[in-house]
């Protein structure tokens, strides 16, 4: 089928790809001039393991072009999916001015009947909205079809995640309106749940809002534990084990982060607001999620005496593993926390360096080569992204690189023994064995076992 994704970002350039390797041509379309120049010298913009080969062999074989001329792939198209960004406002209701716009300009250009999707995740009620605004521009000669189709891929595994989703959600006024991407999708060999467009937006906001409560929820058990001494492991292991609850995102540390739970779960609130629905839970999620980057610097602070000119590694930026996405990235706030209190940054992470370079100024923090380079003569080592890297590093020469002896795991990642024989002062997020601390929520001390 011909395609034209618009919004080349981390959701619209898996999706030009993927559609492309299906056998589908893709035009796809970006407003950033930068972004499209460099995809079609074949250079990927965002990092996805195993994006670059599959990006080059699509444009070799002409199945996918990137273009900054909407016209044209608009005209070019039967199917035309819109997955440009959906940022927070500052009262946490998700920003469509980039969707609208993106709108507006497809309708202009509609040369026949089309099917436009909004893979974007929008308020619920968006689709209504777009349908107006659509045809009031398009000429009434032609019918075009407006469907919801919210995505659920994860970045580091996003080409897997989309040949491989639990589920295919297409939001659809009416099972035949679905058709052309019912078409689309045929042979992807997954659960595809058509509902109503109101239900589909939900669909997507309501995942993301229970994977941040999933988390939320760990980390205020993690606390609990602190208090009476249970080992955090044991207990989700224990939790984790009843089929209902499921392993998946129970793991205690500094909170989520990235460019969807967080805006997501604020934008969900807001919705709800809109409609008098007060979201307690909701805001409970936020609020703990808030409170896990303060308890994480606090007890950086408490174990160093005072952060004043005191040199602190951090190791990993983005807001997970395996991705260069540093947005609303735990690692943003505690920087900023570190500095305002007078405290050297050193910073290393595998792949989210060039993404905090336009936050932080060279100046302010020092951005260095490698985990080795980073820890030297620190007085602490901050964990923020659970990278395999820093798992198996050699902590033991760390140990001897750095002039402190001070490990706050972030991430839970690193083993406990291991770093207490090694003669770190060593500490994470729930713990193992601990006594109640200066904090009031306990921080380790010891091990029993
Ligand atoms: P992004 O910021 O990485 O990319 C958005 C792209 O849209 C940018 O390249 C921007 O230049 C482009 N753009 C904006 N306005 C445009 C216009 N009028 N015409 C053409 N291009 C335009 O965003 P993203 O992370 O890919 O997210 C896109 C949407 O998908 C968001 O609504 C997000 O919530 C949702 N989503 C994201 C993820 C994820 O993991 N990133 C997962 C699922 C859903």
């Amino acid at each position: 089928m011909k395609v034209c994704v618009i919004g080349v970002g981390y959701v619209g350039l898996i999706t030009s790809v993927c559609l492309a390797y299906k056998g589908n041509d893709v035009i796809s379309m970006d407003s950033d001039y930068d972004k499209i120049e460099k995809l079609n010298k074949g250079i990927p913009t965002i990092y996805e393991s195993d994006l670059e080969p599959l990006l080059n062999e699509m444009v070799e074989k002409e199945k996918l072009e990137f273009t900054t001329n909407l016209k044209y792939g608009v005209e070019s198209s039967d199917v035309v999916f819109v997955a440009v960004g959906t940022p927070p406002n500052e009262n946490g209701s998700a920003n469509l001015d980039y969707v609208f716009g993106a709108i507006r300009s497809i309708a202009k250009f509609v040369n026949g009947n089309k099917t436009i999707v909004i893979k974007s995740t929008v308020p619920v009620g968006t689709q209504k909205k777009v349908k107006r605004i659509v045809s009031d521009i398009i000429h009434p000669k032609y019918k075009v079809n407006i469907l919801s189709n919210p995505e659920f891929l994860r970045e580091g595994t996003a080409i897997n995640d989309f040949f491989n989703a639990d589920r295919i959600v297409i939001g659809a006024d009416n099972k035949n309106e679905a058709k052309m991407l019912l078409r689309l999708y045929k042979d992807f060999n997954q659960k595809i749940i058509i509902t109503r467009p109101e239900s589909s937006e939900l669909i997507k906001y309501s995942a993301n809002a229970f994977l941040a409560t999933k988390i939320s929820f760990i980390n205020e058990i993690a606390n609990i534990s602190e208090a009476y001494g249970s080992d955090i492991d044991e207990v989700v292991e224990g939790l984790a084990s009843d089929h209902r609850i499921n392993r998946s995102f129970l793991n205690a540390g500094v909170g989520y982060g990235g460019s969807c739970l967080p805006k997501d779960v604020k934008a969900l609130i807001k919705i709800a607001d809109d409609r008098n629905v007060r979201s307690e839970l909701l805001t409970s999620v936020e609020n703990v999620n808030k409170n896990q980057r303060k308890l994480l610097f606090k007890r950086l602070e408490l174990t160093l005496n005072d952060v004043t000119n005191k040199e602190i590694c951090i190791l990993g930026a983005s807001f997970k593993p395996n991705t260069d996405d540093v947005r609303e990235a735990p690692s943003i706030d505690i920087i900023n926390d570190i500095l305002s209190s007078h405290g050297k940054v050193k910073l290393y992470d595998p792949i989210g360096m060039n993404n905090m370079k336009s936050l932080f100024h060279a100046k302010e923090i020092e951005y260095c080569k490698d985990i080795y380079t980073a820890v030297t003569a620190c007085d602490a080592v901050v964990i923020l992204t659970e990278w395999e890297e820093f798992k198996e590093s050699n902590w033991k020469l760390i140990k001897d690189l750095m002039k402190g002896n001070i490990v706050i795991d972030g991430r839970n990642v690193l083993n406990i023994d291991n770093m207490l024989d090694l003669g770190f002062n060593y500490k994470c997020i729930g713990s193992r064995v601990q006594k109640m601390s200066e904090l009031g929520t306990g921080v380790i001390e010891t091990k029993i076992m």
